[in-house]
């Protein structure tokens, strides 16, 4: 079968052919009908092979950890799934068995990096290829009618902003106001569970007009450039308090500075980005009883939480479509800042 994979640190993944696997007793294998692309691939694949062995990341790698597909076969043991059933992959894999994993959050689990559990793409072997292994069939969560290609990306680009934005909830009433901080994959998407579940209104960031073009589209009420004048802007907006929260999708320090910056009195700054920034947090640098987050993916039950909202039509992924040949220019299309939204690998 065809595979995308990372082989060597420092190049460009490439398309190769390898063998198409069989599950083993527990597992599932997915053909794989769509696989989407996100910024933390070019993290991993812009990390020196030094910090890319220090990650426990495996060389060849098959990337992708936004994997939708149908059920081709199931392991020994397997039950309460049928061939051809329609599946999105929960992709932070956890042992299942700790307090964590007990609650259904698996992207906090206790004992994945001491077992060596990884997630597809990001050390186990990944979607973008034309079949996957899925360890557990715990891992899979039904698509039903949901268009795989349209919302495979949920399972990151919507979960990672939905656990994000969900904690901030009961901060976010009539009245108050919401950064979104790079508006590309992950920004777009929260930018609209925002609008669905929250009365704030909301004021996205990003570096270019054509960027908030899409920012605006899917529900920002303000847009602003993001550059040393944006905390002004922000605070002018706000009739000088700040915001309640701020949800930082790209986390360099110039977007974590502004983030602080704007945080009003018992705001949440969260970070979601892995752009590298730090920000310090003392009595005097960030507004009374400000709390810094700094979460991770997200529940099982919140990926069924999002897939509903898709369903009820209240998030929509905008996403341009690339064959698994093609795969290596959605990379590149990704690393230049020109995609609209997601890109979307269709095998
Ligand atoms: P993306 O490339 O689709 O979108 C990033 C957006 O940020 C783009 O629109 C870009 O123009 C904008 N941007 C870049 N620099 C900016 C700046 N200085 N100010 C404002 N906007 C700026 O990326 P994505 O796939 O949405 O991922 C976003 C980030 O979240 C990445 O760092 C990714 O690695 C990370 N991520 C984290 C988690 C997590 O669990 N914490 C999960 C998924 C992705
Ligand atoms: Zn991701
Ligand atoms: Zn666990």
């Amino acid at each position: 079968m065809k595979a995308l994979q990372y082989t060597t640190v420092g190049q460009h993944p490439e398309v190769v052919e390898i063998e198409k696997p069989s599950p083993g007793p527990g597992q599932v294998l997915l053909k794989v009908t769509a696989a989407g692309v996100c910024h933390s691939d070019e993290y991993v694949m812009s990390l020196s092979a030094q910090d890319y062995a220090a990650q426990g990341y495996p060389l060849p790698l098959t990337l992708g950890h936004e994997g939708a597909g149908v059920v081709a076969e199931l392991g020994e043991g397997v039950e309460h799934l049928q061939v051809g059933d329609a599946v999105a992959v929960y992709g932070p894999w956890g042992c299942g068995r700790c307090h964590q994993c007990a609650q259904g959050k698996e992207n906090y689990c206790v004992n994945a990096a001491a077992e060596g559990i990884k997630p597809p793409g990001l050390g186990a072997p990944g979607s973008m290829a034309e079949y996957m292994i899925v360890d557990d069939p715990r891992h899979l969560v039904p698509l039903g009618d949901l268009d795989p290609v349209e919302n495979v990306s949920l399972t990151d680009a919507g979960l990672t902003p939905y656990h994000a934005i969900k904690t901030s909830l009961p901060k976010l009433g009539a009245g108050t106001y919401a950064v979104v901080i790079g508006t590309g994959g992950l920004g777009h998407v929260g930018i609209q569970i925002l609008r669905a579940l929250s009365g704030a209104q909301i004021i996205a960031l990003d570096v270019t007009d054509e960027k908030l073009e899409l920012a605006k589209h899917v529900g920002a009420h303000h847009t602003v450039i993001s550059d040393e004048h944006a905390a002004d802007a922000i605070r002018e907006i706000t009739g000088g308090l700040g915001v309640q929260a701020v949800f930082d999708f790209v986390g360099a320090g110039p977007t974590m500075a502004t983030a602080v910056a704007v945080a009003a009195p018992d705001a949440d700054v969260t970070i979601v980005g892995i752009g590298g920034g730090t920000v310090e947090v003392g009595f005097g640098t960030v507004a009374f009883d400000v709390a810094v987050r700094i979460p991770y993916w997200g529940s099982r039950s919140e990926l069924i939480e999002v897939l509903d909202l898709a369903r009820a039509g209240q998030v929509e992924v905008a996403t341009q479509r690339y064959s698994l040949d093609d795969g290596p220019k959605a990379h590149e299309a990704l690393a230049a800042g020109t995609v609209r939204g997601r890109a979307v690998i269709v095998p």
